[in-house]
């Protein structure tokens, strides 16, 4: 019956060990899981954001993705 106990206690000890490799060789920095998944979730700008819109001064309903001149009246098309 001590035995069982025994073999317990040591499986669940190399269980620990075997579940944190990371932790013993990088000698202690990320083994939180802080360090790398903390920082670049929650800020993230969306997409849309860095997106360059182009747009006509003079008709703001003439937009593009891309710098070029306005199909219109053919003025350059500024960034916003
Ligand atoms: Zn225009």
């Amino acid at each position: 019956m001590k035995k069982s106990a025994a073999f317990a206690a040591i499986v669940v000890s190399m269980i620990a060990v075997i579940s944190l490799p990371g932790c013993v060789g990088s000698g202690g920095g990320g083994c939180m899981g802080g360090g790398h998944g903390g920082h670049e979730s929650p800020s993230a700008p969306p997409a849309e954001a860095t997106v360059a819109v182009y747009s006509c001064p003079m008709h703001p309903n003439v937009t593009s993705p891309d710098p070029g001149f306005c199909p219109k009246c053919g003025m350059a098309l500024v960034r916003r």
